[in-house]
C-alpha cells in the first residue's frame, strides 16, 4: 500500500514499512511543509496512510486531501496538532508514540533543571568569551537542587519519571498536581526521616506556592492552555525556577517574559514555545532563562524507536488490525 511521510525521519521505521512491501514516499523538503505543500503532497497519490509530525496541522481539509488514508500516525506522544473531532467525523484512525520517549524527555527536563539552577549555559558563554581569569568565591553562584521541593504539573509517564530522578537521585520532595490523584505513587515514595511525605498531591496553586522548581508535563488541551498565567506566576516563590518540556501554550509566554524581567520568579528553562518557532518578544534577551529548540525527545535511540512505533501503528491498521497506540478509535 502507499504511505506518505511528511518529513525525513530515522530510517528504521521506513525500513519496516518497506519490508512489509509498502511503497513509501518521504517529503524531500528539508523543513516543515507549508499548508499548500502538505495538501499538494497528499493529493499526489491515493495514499493509504500518512506519517505526520507535530509541526503538521492536521484537520478536515487535510483529511479531505487524502480521503483514501485510513490512518494518520503522529510521530509524537502529544497530538494537539490534530483535530480529533475532524478525524472522528472522517473515520480516520489517529495514533501516537507514547512510552518510548518518556525517559528521554524526563532526562531533558532534569538537564534543564540542573542547567538553569547551576547557570550552565551562562557559564559556558562566559568561559568561551575569555572571561575566566581564575577561580572566584562569588563567581556565577547558583542554587542547590538536592533536598529542595519539585512541583510536577501532570504526573503521567514523563512527570512521574522526572519525580523518580528527583526523589531517588536528589532526595527531593514532590508536590504534584494532576486531574487524578495517584495514591500508589505517593505510597511508593513513603515518608522522609522527619516523617513527612516525600510525594504529596496538591492543587495547582499549592504546587506553585510550595515548590523551588516547577516542571510541566500536562498535555496541551483547552483546559491547560495558559494554565500558568501571570496570576499563577505570582504565586511562585521569587526564588523558584519554572521548567517546561510539554507544550508552549501551557504557559502564557508574554506573562513569563514580564515575570522574569521583574524577578517575580528566579528563572525558567523552556524546550517548547507558544508560537514555535517564534519566541515571545524579549524572551531570548533574558539572562535568567535557558531555551532549547523543542529537542526533549531528540536522542538517536528514541527518535529511531519513535519511527518504528509510528511504522508499527501504520502496519497494524493496513493489516486490518487494531494499532498498538490509538489516540482515537474509529
Ligand atoms: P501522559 O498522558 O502520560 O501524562 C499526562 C498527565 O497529565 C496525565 O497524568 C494526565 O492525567 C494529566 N492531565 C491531563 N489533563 C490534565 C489537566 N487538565 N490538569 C491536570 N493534569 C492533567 O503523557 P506523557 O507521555 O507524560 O507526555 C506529557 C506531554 O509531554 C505530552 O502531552 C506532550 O505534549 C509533551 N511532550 C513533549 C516532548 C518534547 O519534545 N518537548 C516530548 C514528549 C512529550
Amino acid at each position: 500500500m502507499k504511505i506518505y511521510v511528511t518529513r525525513k525521519i530515522p530510517q528504521s521505521g521506513i525500513d519496516k514499512l518497506v519490508a512489509k512491501g509498502h511503497e513509501v514516499d518521504v517529503s524531500q523538503k528539508d523543513g516543515v511543509l507549508t499548508r499548500e505543500e502538505l495538501l499538494a503532497a497528499l493529493k499526489q497519490k491515493p495514499y493509504d496512510a500518512v506519517l505526520c509530525l507535530l509541526t503538521d496541522k492536521i484537520d478536515k481539509e487535510v483529511f479531505e486531501a487524502v480521503p483514501t488514508a485510513k490512518i494518520f500516525a503522529n510521530y509524537a506522544v502529544g497530538f494537539d496538532n490534530i483535530n480529533l473531532n475532524d478525524a472522528k467525523e472522517k473515520g480516520v484512525m489517529i495514533t501516537n508514540t507514547p512510552g518510548v520517549l518518556t525517559e528521554t524527555v524526563a532526562e531533558h527536563a532534569f538537564a534543564l533543571i540542573l542547567s538553569i539552577t547551576r547557570r550552565i549555559a551562562e557559564a559556558d558563554k562566559f568561559t568561551k568569551a575569555g572571561n575566566f581569569h581564575g577561580w572566584g568565591p562569588m563567581m556565577l553562584l547558583g542554587n542547590d537542587v538536592s533536598r529542595k521541593t519539585l512541583g510536577i504539573i501532570g504526573l503521567g509517564r514523563i512527570g512521574s519519571r522526572v519525580a523518580y530522578h528527583a526523589v531517588k537521585g536528589f532526595d527531593m520532595k514532590i508536590f504534584y498536581y494532576d486531574v487524578k490523584r495517584d495514591e500508589n505513587f505517593e505510597k511508593e515514595y513513603g515518608v522522609d526521616s522527619t516523617g513527612s511525605p516525600r510525594a504529596q498531591f496538591a492543587s495547582v496553586e499549592d504546587v506553585l506556592k510550595n515548590s523551588d522548581f516547577v516542571s510541566i508535563h500536562v498535555p496541551l488541551l483547552p483546559e491547560t492552555k495558559h494554565l500558568i498565567s501571570a496570576e499563577k506566576l505570582k504565586m511562585m516563590k521569587p526564588s523558584a525556577y519554572l521548567v517546561n518540556t510539554s507544550r508552549g501554550s501551557i504557559i502564557d509566554e508574554v506573562a513569563l517574559v514580564e515575570a522574569l524581567k521583574n524577578k517575580i520568579i528566579k528563572g525558567a528553562a523552556l524546550d517548547v514555545f507558544e508560537n514555535e518557532p517564534a519566541l515571545a518578544p524579549g524572551l531570548a534577551e533574558l539572562e535568567n532563562i535557558i531555551i532549547t529548540p523543542h529537542i526533549a525527545s531528540a536522542t538517536e535511540e528514541t527518535r529511531s524507536k519513535m519511527s518504528e512505533i509510528a511504522a508499527a501503528n501504520i502496519i497494524a491498521v493496513l493489516d486490518g488490525q487494531a494499532p498498538p497506540n490509538p489516540v482515537l478509535q474509529k
